[in-house]
């Protein structure tokens, strides 16, 4: 068992747990009835960390009132896992905030992964250390590195950044990056790119950087504004439809030589109602309406499935289907890919 913290606790933690949510858990008639009339996603993105020591000018996970409570135990981390995995979920993403802060973030990864769950991290590169990686090797499938640019000029334009640098007007997010990436190839990562297209970056070419990243899945995002969450985001950071169309035109056109690398774009559109997430509290919220729309009780209470059922309305499987939400991530089990791979964040 994974538990480091006295057993005699965790176990009476882990029952008053299971306790609180019988009333899903020991009916299965119930849970039976959630997950054919509110079908639970395959994938969760669980922003299990409020917290972040960037400072990204277009950021829509701020979390500004999680911030003010207090974390999760890692006993209650384990068992919304289990509670995920008893809902059917197959992947968890654990994303942020920053989760490389959460103190117990490689616990829940081994944890997932002994739930036979697959298991990926959208990070900006902190506390990634080759040891780390050589650590989490067996635990952790897919690492998401979110890389906005070509330059780090370009980065610290959008705040991509510690807060220390962008208040200095600089960032040294690629070249932190790049040592991640090089430590990552040695340890067969399967590597998911994130990128952010915003009015800073649209006429940037990624070209040779992709190239060398070489991931298996590089995510193109039209920045997106949720209410209440980033509508502060300065206009001018908007990037319009036909602008974004051709960023993703231009990068397919120069990678097409390259099919091992899926580029997959994003637009506002086809973000809405397609995020099956859920926060460091752990409730789970979707975003169809351009807000975030949370569940009445968290998963540590009323278990997943039915936490999931207040939201589901607001999730689409077809439209998650349609933008490839559903991709080849089974590593173990996959006949397609080819390992030791290597790729490179907030999404799928
Ligand atoms: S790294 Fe991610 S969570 Fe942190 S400020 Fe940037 S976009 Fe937001």
């Amino acid at each position: 068992m994974p538990f480091s913290a006295d057993s005699v606790v965790v176990a009476l933690e882990r029952n008053m747990w299971k306790n609180a949510t019988t009333q899903n858990k020991n009916n299965p008639s119930r849970q039976a009835e959630n997950q054919t009339t509110n079908p639970v996603p395959v994938a969760v993105n669980w922003h299990c960390e409020p917290h972040c020591n960037y400072s990204c000018f277009f950021c829509y996970a701020p979390f500004v009132e999680q911030q003010r409570k207090p974390r999760l135990t890692i006993v209650e981390g384990y068992a919304v896992l289990e509670s995920m995995k008893d809902a059917g979920i197959e992947k968890v993403n654990f994303v942020g905030g920053e989760p490389m802060l959460h103190p117990h973030i490689k616990h829940w990864i081994k944890h997932a992964k002994a739930l036979n769950l697959t298991t990926s991290i959208v990070s900006n590169g902190t506390r990634m250390s080759s040891e780390f990686l050589e650590e989490m090797s067996p635990y952790l499938d897919w690492l998401g590195l979110s890389i906005d640019a070509s330059t780090d000029v370009l980065h610290a334009e959008m705040g991509r950044g510690l807060r220390g640098e962008i208040k200095k007007g600089v960032s040294n997010h690629l070249e932190r990056s790049k040592l991640i990436i090089e430590n990552a190839k040695k340890f067969g990562y399967g590597i998911k790119l994130n990128t952010v297209v915003c009015s800073v970056n649209q006429s940037d070419d990624m070209e040779e950087l992709v190239r060398w990243i070489a991931p298996d899945r590089w995510k193109i995002f039209q920045v997106l504004t949720i209410k209440g969450e980033n509508d502060h985001m300065p206009s001018y950071f908007s990037v319009q439809d036909n602008v974004f169309q051709d960023y993703i035109v231009r990068h397919q056109h120069a990678l097409s030589d390259t099919p091992s690398i899926q580029v997959v774009p994003e637009s506002n559109e086809q973000m809405l109602g397609t995020y099956a997430m859920m926060d460091a509290q752990s409730y789970v919220y979707t975003n169809q309406n351009g807000r975030y729309e949370y569940s009445k009780e968290p998963v540590t209470v009323v278990g997943f499935s039915e936490a999931w059922s207040t939201v589901s309305q607001g999730f689409s499987n077809n439209a998650f289907e349609e933008r490839g939400g559903t991709w080849n991530w089974d590593k173990e089990n996959s006949a397609t890919l080819s390992l030791p791979m290597v790729d490179t964040e907030a999404g799928e």
